[in-house]
C-alpha cells in the first residue's frame, strides 16, 4: 500500500511483487457519516422486508459468491500475496457461513414464546431479538473475507445496515463484496464499504449513528477503537489476537499431530488469528514428535505452501521474536537467516524460557515454538499461562481425556486432533477470552451479537385478588401471595 501525502486517494499492493492491485478513496470522517446516515435508511428498509425476504437475499448473495469465488479469490491473492487455493478455501467457507446465518436467522431471532412462571400464569411472555441498526465493521487483512464476514454476513441476517471498513492492505476485497451484494440487494445500500486508514476505522467506532462495531484486528488497536466506542456508550465485539497451543498427549497420533502443528504454524504464513504459536509435547513421545515435526516442516517452502508477510511491518516483529527465541533456545528447523522480506521461511525453535517473547507475544508469522512437559497436565497449565486465549489444539486418542483437557483449556475453542476445524463449523460460536477479546462472532451466538432482546409480556386476564402492581393491592394479596410461593418454592431439598 503507498499513499501520497495529501492525497485522497491510495494504492494496495500485491506484497509478493510490489505491483499495484487498486487504487481506493480515501473516505474521511464526513465521508463515513454521510455512510452511516445512508445506512441508517436502508437499515430500516432492510429489517422491515422480515425474516423470509432477507433470507432469500442473502441465499442469493451466497449463489453470487460461489458463482464468483475465483474473482474473490484472486484479489484476495493478489492483495495478500497467500496462494490461491488458500484464498479459494477462505472463500468457500464464507459461503457456508452465510449459508447458515440465512437459514438460521428466523429460528433463533425470530418471536418465540416463553414460559411466563407460575406467578405469570396470566401473561403470554414474547422474546424476540430486533436489529440494531447500523453495524460498523473493522477488518484485518490476513482474511480479508472471512474474518469480516463473520461478522458482515451475520449482522445482515440479523437485520442490520452493515459499514465495512476492511484493512488499508485488503481494501479491493472490500469493494468487491460490497459489489457483489449489491448484486442480491440492489435497491438500498445496505452493505457499503469504506476505505482509508486507521482515522478511517476511528471515525466509523466513533460515529453516533452506530448500533455496534465488530472489530476484528490487534488487542493495542481494540483498545483504541473500544476508547472511541466509549463516547457514545457504542457497544463492541472485539476479535483480537491469540497465542494459541497445541498440546501432545502420550496418547496422541504423532504424525498427524505433527502435520497439525506445522500447517496450524505455518499456514498464511502464521498470519492466523488461531495459528498454531506455541507446542507442548509430552516427554514420553517428544523425540519421535520431533522427528515428525522436523521432517514435515523441513519440506514446506515460503513463496510456494504460503505466500510473503503480508504487513512489511510484521517482519520486524517476526525477526525479534526468532532472535531472542534462539538466543536462549534452539532451532531446529530454519533461524534468524529464514527472514528474507517479503518471505520468511518456517521456523521450529525448541527449548524457549516462557518469558520470551516468542511465547507471550503474538508472532504472526511461520514460527513456532516446541517445550517438552512432564505429562498432559503440565501442558494445560502452560499452555493456559496467557494473557490471550483465543482457540487451541488437543491430541489425543482417548476421546473423554481429550474433551477434558479442552473444556479446561483457556479460549473460546478447541480443537481436537484437527486443526482449527471449529472455525468451519458455522454453528459453533467464535471469538476470545482475556487480551483476544469478547463477544462472538458465528453461530447463534453470533447472530444474537447482532441484535438486541426484545421482551414483551402481555396480560391475558387479570388474576382476582392478585393485582400486586397497584397502591389499591391490600393485605389479603400479600397474604396470598405468601401462601402461593411457599407452596411452589417452600420445600428444602435435604
Ligand atoms: P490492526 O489492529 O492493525 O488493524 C485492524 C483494523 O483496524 C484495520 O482495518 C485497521 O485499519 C483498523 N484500525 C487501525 N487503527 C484504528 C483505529 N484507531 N480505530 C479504528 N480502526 C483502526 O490488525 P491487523 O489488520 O494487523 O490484523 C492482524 C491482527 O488481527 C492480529 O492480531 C490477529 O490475531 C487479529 N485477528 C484476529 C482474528 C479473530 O477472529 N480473533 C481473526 C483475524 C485476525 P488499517 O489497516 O487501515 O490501519
Amino acid at each position: 500500500m503507498t499513499v501520497t501525502a495529501g492525497s485522497r486517494s491510495f494504492d494496495s499492493l500485491d506484497p509478493a511483487t510490489g505491483e499495484v492491485v487498486g487504487t481506493h478513496p480515501v473516505h474521511s470522517a464526513a465521508d463515513v457519516r454521510a455512510a452511516v446516515e445512508r445506512a441508517t435508511a436502508a437499515g430500516r428498509w432492510w429489517a422491515g422486508l422480515g425474516h423470509a425476504a432477507r433470507k432469500t437475499r442473502l441465499l442469493d448473495f451466497k449463489a453470487v459468491l460461489t458463482q464468483n469465488i475465483r474473482r474473490i479469490a484472486a484479489l484476495v491473492s493478489a492483495e495478500t500475496g497467500k496462494p490461491l487455493g488458500d484464498a479459494t478455501l477462505e472463500v468457500v467457507l464464507v459461503i457456508a457461513h452465510t449459508d447458515w446465518a440465512a437459514r438460521h436467522a428466523p429460528k433463533v431471532l425470530g418471536p418465540r414464546r416463553v414460559f411466563p412462571g407460575l406467578l405469570g400464569a396470566n401473561l403470554s411472555a414474547t422474546l424476540e431479538y430486533q436489529p440494531l441498526g447500523v453495524v460498523g465493521v473493522i477488518g484485518p487483512w490476513n482474511y480479508p473475507v472471512f474474518t469480516p464476514a463473520g461478522s458482515i454476513v451475520y449482522a445482515l441476517a440479523a437485520g442490520n445496515a452493515v459499514v465495512f471498513k476492511p484493512s488499508e492492505y485488503t481494501p479491493g476485497v472490500g469493494a468487491l463484496l460490497v459489489e457483489l451484494f449489491a448484486e442480491s440487494v440492489p435497491e438500498h445500500p445496505v452493505l457499503q464499504v469504506v476505505t482509508g486508514f486507521g482515522e478511517t476505522g476511528a471515525a466509523l467506532a466513533g460515529d453516533p449513528g452506530i448500533g455496534k462495531i465488530a472489530f476484528t484486528g490487534s488487542t493495542p488497536t481494540a483498545k483504541r477503537v473500544m476508547t472511541a466506542c466509549a463516547k457514545n456508550l457504542t457497544p463492541l465485539v472485539a476479535e483480537c489476537g491469540g497465542k494459541d497451543a497445541l498440546i501432545v498427549a502420550a496418547d496422541a497420533d504423532l504424525r498427524a499431530a505433527a502435520d497439525a502443528a506445522v500447517w496450524g504454524a505455518m499456514s498464511n504464513a502464521g498470519q492466523t488469528c488461531v495459528g498454531v504459536e506455541r507446542v507442548y509435547v509430552v516427554d514420553a513421545v517428544y523425540e519421535p514428535f520431533m522427528r515428525e515435526l522436523t521432517e514435515i516442516a523441513g519440506r514446506v517452502r515460503a513463496g510456494e505452501h504460503y505466500g510473503p508477510i503480508t504487513m512489511p511491518g510484521q517482519l520486524d516483529v517476526i525477526d525479534r521474536h526468532i532472535g531472542e527465541a534462539v538466543a536462549s533456545g534452539t532451532a531446529v528447523v530454519g533461524g534468524p537467516g529464514s527472514v528474507r522480506p517479503p518471505y520468511v521461511d518456517p521456523v521450529v525453535v525448541v527449548d524457549v524460557p516462557a518469558d520470551s517473547p516468542a511465547m507471550r507475544e503474538e508472532t504472526f508469522g511461520p514460527t513456532v515454538t516446541v517445550s517438552r512437559v512432564a505429562d498432559a497436565e503440565e501442558a494445560l497449565v502452560r499452555a493456559n499461562a496467557s494473557a490471550y486465549g483465543l482457540g487451541g489444539t488437543v491430541f489425543s486418542r482417548d476421546r473423554r481425556r481429550a474433551m477434558d483437557l479442552a473444556r479446561r483449556m483457556r479460549g473460546g475453542m478447541t480443537a481436537i486432533n484437527s486443526i482449527i476445524s471449529f472455525a468451519g463449523v458455522p454453528a459453533l460460536p467464535f471469538g476470545g477470552v482475556g487480551d483476544s477479546g469478547f463477544g462472538r462472532i458465528h453461530g447463534a451466538d453470533g447472530l444474537r451479537e447482532f441484535a438486541r432482546p426484545k421482551a414483551i409480556s402481555r396480560q391475558r386476564f387479570p388474576l382476582p385478588g392478585m393485582n400486586l402492581t397497584t397502591f389499591s393491592r391490600g393485605q389479603a394479596e400479600l397474604d396470598r401471595l405468601v401462601r402461593l410461593v411457599t407452596i411452589l418454592h417452600g420445600r428444602r431439598k435435604h
